[in-house]
């Protein structure tokens, strides 16, 4: 017989990633912690590499304890993964699969949506509005799953959560799901979290180590939702998808109150500083409540490799569904300067007029 991929899968487009910067400050494609991993991190991995020979805690309980605790929840709401991106999958095979349907925003998280072809489902995007979530149209549609990015990636917008709170309300959705990878660069996460809406028994709250704990690359995440969502999940995940650096490194992070906090003004300081330096530079931002900035640009390609030269990578709009726009990460204060250098030799070539453009 010859061998086909099936053939839902033609409507995947594969995921591309961000381009990596000649130096790591210049690096403002993928979102990652400019700072790094807090220093307890190393000495937990250290210690945790003596046992790499065993195979790791299936479902990360020391680490499930913890977070049980921070998060006010019992440990069975909460499912650990090898990034929150497998929860995503995880979530499309439970509750997708065979004639699902799910609904996200248009431009989606990217995962939200291979993830729901994978399982040859069928997807609504909704069109942003002003840049943020359309809930009150996204309420509309009947589907077992609406994914709500808050803050929203790529945009960096928030709906409140008095917001979500009537989306629940009057969605017809069987489960939302609310991804919260950056709520911690949010002005007040406390306030903006949908935590508290997981009681409702349809609403889960998916949180990433690779944000602001700088653990992208020991790939963890988790899911926090009602105790039957996780234990479904729970049936069709590879039971030792979370390796045992990773569960160690994340217990380091969460404990590291210091570095949580330093990451996050970091953040917000140079995240008014990089819209700055776009808007003086004649550039329209969207207002970003999470570590990156989408800046308008018509001529996206003339920026991307404008600020190539300059030694910076960023993520073009285009790659994400959103083309005149470029997703720039908050750099490290050197990334900063090397940013401010780029975007004044631009200014000085181009009118104002030329680069905000007609819309
Ligand atoms: C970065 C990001 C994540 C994190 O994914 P991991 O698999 O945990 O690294 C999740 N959701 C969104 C919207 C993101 O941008």
């Amino acid at each position: 017989m010859k061998l086909q991929p099936r053939p839902w899968l033609e409507r995947i487009q594969p995921y591309r990633p961000g381009r990596a910067a000649a130096s790591s400050d210049g690096s403002m494609a993928s979102n990652e912690s400019p700072l790094g991993a807090s220093s307890h991190v190393a000495r937990a991995l250290a210690t945790a590499s003596r046992r790499v020979h065993r195979y790791p805690d299936p479902l990360a309980d020391d680490l499930r304890i913890l977070l049980a605790e921070r998060h006010g929840v019992e440990p069975d709401q909460i499912l650990v993964g090898n990034g929150s991106d497998e929860l995503i999958f995880l979530l499309a095979w439970a509750y997708l699969a065979q004639d699902g349907h799910a609904v996200c925003a248009d431009p989606a998280y990217r995962i939200d949506e291979i993830s729901t072809y994978l399982v040859d489902a069928r997807l609504t995007k909704v069109p942003l509005r002003d840049w943020a979530h359309d809930l009150e149209a996204m309420a509309t549609v009947g589907a077992d799953i609406a994914y709500v990015v808050n803050p929203h990636n790529p945009t960096g917008t928030i709906r409140s959560r008095a917001d979500i709170e009537i989306f629940v309300k009057t969605s017809s959705a069987g489960l939302i799901v609310v991804d919260e990878a950056y709520v911690d660069f949010a002005d007040d996460p406390d306030d903006l979290t949908a935590m508290p809406l997981v009681g409702s028994g349809r609403v889960a709250v998916l949180r990433t180590f690779s944000k602001v704990y700088g653990l992208a690359g020991l790939r963890i995440g988790y899911l926090v939702a009602p105790k039957p969502v996780v234990a479904t999940l729970r049936k069709t995940r590879a039971p030792f998808s979370v390796g045992a650096l990773a569960q160690a490194g994340a217990i380091a992070a969460i404990r590291d109150r210091a570095h949580w906090s330093e990451v996050r003004s970091h953040t917000l300081r140079c995240r008014r500083e990089v819209q700055q330096l776009f808007e003086q530079a004649g550039y329209l931002v969207a207002p970003s409540q999470a570590n990156f900035v989408l800046v308008e640009a018509p001529y996206e390609d003339a920026l991307v490799t404008r600020l190539e030269r300059a030694g910076i990578a960023v993520r073009p709009g285009t790659t994400l569904g959103i083309p005149g726009t470029v997703r720039v990460s908050v750099p490290s204060d050197a990334g900063l300067r090397l940013l401010a250098q780029a975007l004044r030799a631009e200014a000085d070539r181009l009118p104002a007029s030329a680069q905000t453009g007609p819309k």
